[in-house]
């Protein structure tokens, strides 16, 4: 199957239950026993075991190029469940310095916590990692494009020093979906999303997912079955109807995404624009190399500061101003006061996220009414 009928069909259930084209939801928390062996026959939800869990976990598989998927309750929820899967007391990880603030707290906070010691480095520079690297270096963390400002980070590099020092490799691809790139292709261990995002895409569940060796992959839902993360079967439906849309749905975003951004760097009220599908940003090589498109978000520096970004926010009419990404809605934000509020002020400005920086979101509306907003709203 290619990539388009694999969102529809991979990993349904042959036969149809009852001849349904989709596949029922299965509310039910647990299944007869009869006739099943052991513990591990046993049919229920928290085990992320019924039919509504085993088709997105084949179809995740099969549009990732892995093994092996599994769906969970959040993103977080795949992001601590693969974490723990690895690492432990004692144990130390890499990860790239900007990283969700979720993702950045779980392991500055909790997984301290529990004794695990993380070291940030830049992943766009290869030659600082050996100096990073411990005896107890467990596991590399990264993301495929990076919030809020879309880079794209030197990949292979971090594949190719995890494999010479036996480290295991995860990245947050949410940004991305598998719809633009796929990282098991170029090596990476564990693929991770928060599904909550483009995967579902209507911005009505949360949900994530992991993908990656059947091994791997059986590891994380170890935790996620004792940490009971696991995706309910109403929500398992919702997150299967959504995906089938991914492709179109990714595909207009991208096309959208970048005509905006175009647009915004010729407009006199923009100081910058970050848009991995701009020759200006330096994730462009890597990202024509790499990605199928460069994706639905885009984040830009008004000319007129803090204050400037303050009343775009205020003004846009179509777009809405809040957190999260990748839903039909064109969604606008101040990275500053939402999603990097807790990193310290002194660090945001040593990332480059400045105060002024606005996050956009692109949605499924029409480009010409997009922009027609922007223009509004920086006028
Ligand atoms: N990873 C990225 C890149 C995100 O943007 C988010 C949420 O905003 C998450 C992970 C966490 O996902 P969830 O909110 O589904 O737990």
């Amino acid at each position: 199957m290619r990539f388009s009928t694999k969102l529809i069909h991979a990993g349904g259930p042959d036969p149809r239950i009852e001849g349904a084209l989709t596949v029922p939801i299965f509310q039910s928390s647990t299944f007869e026993h009869a006739g099943r062996m052991g513990y591990h026959d046993v049919k229920y939800a928290r085990l992320s075991n019924t039919p509504n869990h085993d088709v997105l976990a084949a179809r995740l598989a099969a549009l990732e190029g892995t093994e092996a998927g599994l769906v969970t309750a959040s993103g977080m929820a795949a992001i601590s469940a693969a974490l723990l899967s690895l690492v432990g007391a004692g144990d130390h990880v890499l990860a790239h310095e900007a990283l969700y603030g979720g993702t950045h707290s779980l392991l500055t906070g909790d997984l301290a916590a529990l004794g695990v010691e993380v070291t940030f480095v830049d992943a766009n520079r290869a030659e600082t990692f050996a100096a990073a690297l411990r005896p107890n270096t467990r596991a590399f963390y990264v993301e495929a494009i990076t919030n809020p400002l879309l880079e794209v980070l030197d990949l292979d590099a971090v594949v190719a020093f995890a494999r010479k020092h036996g480290l295991t490799t995860l990245i947050d691809s949410t940004m991305a979906t598998p719809v633009n790139f796929r990282p098991a292709e170029r090596g990476f261990d564990l693929v991770l999303h928060s599904a909550t995002k483009y995967l579902n895409g209507h911005t009505d569940v949360i949900a994530g997912a992991v993908a990656g060796s059947a091994e791997r992959v059986a590891g994380v839902k170890k935790k996620l079955d004792h940490f009971g993360g696991s995706l309910d079967p109403h929500a398992c439906f919702l997150l299967e109807r959504g995906m089938k849309t991914l492709e179109l749905r990714v595909e207009r975003q991208n096309r959208t995404s970048l005509a905006v951004a175009e647009h915004l760097s010729r407009h006199a009220a923009v100081a910058h624009v970050f848009h991995p599908g701009l020759p200006s940003h330096a994730g462009y090589a890597r990202a024509k190399a790499w990605f199928r498109g460069t994706g639905g978000m885009l984040s830009f520096r008004p000319a007129g500061g803090v204050p400037a970004a303050e009343r775009f926010l205020g003004s846009v009419r179509l777009a809405t101003s809040a957190p999260s990404l990748g839903g039909p809605e064109t969604l606008v934000t101040r990275p500053a006061t939402t999603s990097h509020q807790g990193v310290a002020a002194a660090e945001r400005a040593r990332l480059g996220i400045g105060d002024d920086l606005v996050r956009v979101s692109i949605g499924l509306e029409a480009v010409e009414d997009l922009i027609e907003d922007f223009e509004h709203a920086l006028g």
